[in-house]
């Protein structure tokens, strides 16, 4: 139901924003180097999915 603005109080507004918080993202390692990757990505660092090279980044 509407509320009009000025009904709600400071105290009201906190409790209510209290739950908007960020999570954060879920890491895995890439099992081709080790580094920390997104899990079901392919991996920034040496382009491997799984056990296969799909990308081939040269640095
Ligand atoms: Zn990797």
């Amino acid at each position: 139901m509407a509320v009009p603005k000025k009904k709600t109080s400071h105290a009201k507004k906190g409790k209510r924003r209290s739950h908007w918080n960020i999570a954060s993202p879920n890491v895995s390692r890439c099992s081709h180097c080790g580094e920390t990757c997104r899990p079901h990505r392919v991996c920034s660092k040496c382009g491997h999915y799984g056990d296969r090279e799909v990308l081939v980044i040269d640095n």
